[in-house]
């Protein structure tokens, strides 16, 4: 080979060394930018998918809200055709694969680890071998692994380079610090028992909806809801049964929400929706749908198995150029909740003038 011939592969080299991380500078940008636990999830995953040339990828994390179970769940798969039994399919913290990645947090394929004996047999190897996963990547933050990613074969079918393997632990190092930032951000602002938004929360996103109706011109719209008579429900069926209701009215709300909408716990009883984009019919319809599926709603009393049922009304109000603030909208949903309340509760409410 000339000299020529030779320092050419040499700046061949280092000049994909540094394209490979600028892309990674970019990465860790984007995902930093964003403290959404299920956006990030997708971006990581795309970003996996496109620069690895495969059209399988799956990610396994810690459970959202940890109730001290150590296990990795899946969290988003794409691409892998798994029956539903193997879709929910989790891997506990103290398997030897963790415990693996634990003394070598490096991405590696599987061809490498059928040649371990201490792994090749186990059921979460068996499992992933099933699935098609070719390569995996464990994702950590504070010296403890926190996920695991998992990628399919390549389009071309060629094998997985060193370079890529370096480049994919990169990644999932700083995809690692990024699902824990936003799963402390998460786990900061949501209520435990409901599993809504907490009141500070709701505040802060409500400024900035509003922020952004009155700079773009669009439209925002607000539902309040409060269980009717949650008193003497209390008293008849103990707080107990009431939390427990508490939580079924909760799962609709968040059910009936679309992606983009922010349910919160305004306090108590008191739960509400912050609607971006929604005109005034499109809230009574929502405020209809959620009042209606809780109407319908059976919980079981935990004490004695019985059938409880709650009624629900709910308060509507639209953001309008004249708000000041926070305050004006809350005042409106606060007072079509009233209205609603007044006239024979189990409704809902649209602020007129
Ligand atoms: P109304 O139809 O007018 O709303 O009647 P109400 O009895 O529901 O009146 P109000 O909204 O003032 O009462 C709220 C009740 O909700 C009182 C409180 O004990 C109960 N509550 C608030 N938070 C919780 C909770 O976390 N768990 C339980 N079990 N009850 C709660
Ligand atoms: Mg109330
Ligand atoms: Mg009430």
């Amino acid at each position: 080979m000339s000299f020529k011939e030779n320092t050419d592969i040499v700046f061949e080299h280092y000049e994909k060394k540094i394209y490979d991380q600028k892309q990674l500078l970019e990465i860790s940008r984007a995902l930093n930018s964003t403290l959404d636990y299920k956006y990030l999830i997708d971006a990581i995953l795309n970003i996996c998918l496109a620069q690895l040339q495969t059209l399988h990828a799956a990610m396994y994390l810690e459970p959202e809200i940890d109730l001290g179970l150590f296990k990795l769940e899946p969290q988003s798969i794409k691409g892998f055709e798994l029956s539903p039994e193997e879709q929910n399919y989790e891997i506990k913290i103290d398997s030897p694969l963790i415990h693996y990645f634990e003394e070598k947090p490096k991405a590696i394929t599987m061809d490498q680890i059928l040649q371990m004996e201490v792994l090749n047999q186990i059921p979460d190897i068996v499992y992933l071998r099933k699935m098609g996963a070719e390569i995996l990547v464990p994702l950590n933050a504070k010296g403890k692994v926190n996920g695991l990613l998992v990628l399919g074969d390549k389009m071309t079918s060629e094998e997985f380079l060193e370079d890529e393997k370096e480049f994919m632990t990169t990644l999932a190092n700083l995809a690692g610090i990024a699902v824990d930032n936003a799963r402390l951000y998460e786990l900061a602002t949501v209520d435990m028992m409901t599993g809504l938004k907490i009141h500070h929360y709701f505040q802060t996103k409500l400024k900035e909806e509003m922020e952004r109706c009155r700079k773009k011109g669009t439209k925002l719209s607000l539902l309040f809801t409060d269980v009717d008579k949650f008193k003497t429900f209390n008293d008849t069926y103990g707080h107990q049964a009431g939390d427990v209701v508490l939580i079924e009215v909760a799962k609709q709300l968040i059910q009936k929400a679309q992606r983009h909408h922010i349910p919160a716990r305004y306090g108590g009883e008191e739960f509400c929706l912050v609607m971006p984009g929604a005109s005034e019919e499109e809230a009574i319809a929502k405020g209809e749908e959620i009042r209606k599926a809780v109407e319908e709603m059976v919980v079981k009393n935990p004490n004695d198995d019985s059938d409880l049922k709650v009624t629900l009304s709910v308060g509507v109000s639209s953001f309008r150029p004249t708000d000041r603030n926070n305050k004006d909208l809350i005042e409106r949903a606060d007072k079509a909740l009233y209205q609603a309340k007044h006239s024979g509760r189990n409704r809902t409410i649209c602020y007129k003038d």
